[in-house]
């Protein structure tokens, strides 16, 4: 009986050790199945989080092609009678005498109508066309032809313009609309600086992985601006200006004009240190 109790009692202690030993493997594999799902659950939340990140570049994109084609609907609606409105407008203006009350409100109607034509014609940049036939351009004298322009204006506003235009390969581009984004970085530029300073405009060329690239700096030492805006100001309508001052539309219709160029617009700002726009275009074949 002896005999047998012990035998027992060893086989117990090794079923009790085997037992001990399953409970041990057993744990491991329950951690080593919460390490899993802990490591599941972060790559879970990161492709959640590139989802989101996606999915708002993809809302964005709708946004602004439907926000194109809303926009060119409105630009062919509206161009027509406004044609009329300020034809007629300025017709009567003609016929009437000078002085007078009536004058007075059909001269602000024809300056209205002319405020709806620029808004309407910025408009019409974000038509799906892909715009005017690119030609080979320099863009030196595209600075120089938009300051022909602009030169007077500035200087008007107590701002110095420095042209500093270096040797640059051609681009391949539209001239026009081209000088529409100079002369839009430059209004932007004599609006930041109301008690006048430096407007610097820089062209160089540079050369990346092979390929040239030349680029327009727009430097101005004016009021900057503000971390929050940053990240705005090349959206449709976003405008800091007072209402009948600004559209809005200047800096995204210039992104627009750039992206057709296969170019690139960035911006470096800070609040009260003035701003600079940064077009980088690649150099023609
Ligand atoms: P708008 O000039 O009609 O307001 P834009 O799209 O050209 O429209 O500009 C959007 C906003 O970006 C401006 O209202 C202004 O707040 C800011 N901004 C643009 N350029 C400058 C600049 N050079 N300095 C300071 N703020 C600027």
């Amino acid at each position: 009986i002896l005999i047998r109790d012990r035998t027992e009692t060893e086989e117990l202690r090794r079923e009790l050790a085997d037992a001990r030993e399953c409970l041990d493997d057993f744990r491991n594999g329950v951690s080593r199945m919460i390490k899993d799902l802990d490591q599941s659950e972060r790559e879970l939340d990161e492709a959640y989080g590139k989802l989101q990140e996606t999915q708002a570049q993809l809302i964005q994109s709708v946004k602004l092609n439907a926000l194109g084609e809303l926009a060119a609907g409105v630009a062919h609606e509206v161009g027509q009678p406004l044609t009329v409105i300020k034809g007629l407008a300025q017709n009567l203006l003609r016929r009437l005498p000078t002085g007078g009350d009536d004058r007075e409100k059909l001269e602000l109607i024809v300056e209205a109508s002319k405020k709806i034509e620029a808004i309407v014609s910025h408009l019409r940049v974000f038509t799906r066309s892909s715009g005017p036939e690119q030609v080979p351009l320099d863009v030196n004298s595209v600075v120089r032809d938009a300051f022909l322009m602009l030169g007077e204006l500035m200087h008007k506003h107590g701002i110095e313009v420095k042209l500093d235009l270096n040797p640059v390969p051609a681009v391949m581009g539209s001239p026009t609309r081209l000088e529409q984004v100079i002369i839009n970085l430059a209004t932007n530029a004599r609006d930041a600086m109301p008690e006048g300073g430096v407007l610097t405009i820089t062209t160089k060329h540079r050369s990346e992985g092979g390929r040239g690239l030349v680029s327009i700096e727009v430097r101005d030492t004016g009021r900057g601006i503000p971390a929050d805006d940053l990240k705005r100001i090349f959206d449709p309508f976003f405008t800091t200006k007072p209402a009948g001052k600004g559209t809005g539309l200047g800096l995204s219709i210039s992104s627009r004009i750039i992206e057709e160029h296969r170019g690139t617009i960035r911006v470096e700002s800070r609040e009260g240190l003035g701003a600079t726009f940064r077009i980088t275009l690649p150099a023609a074949e």
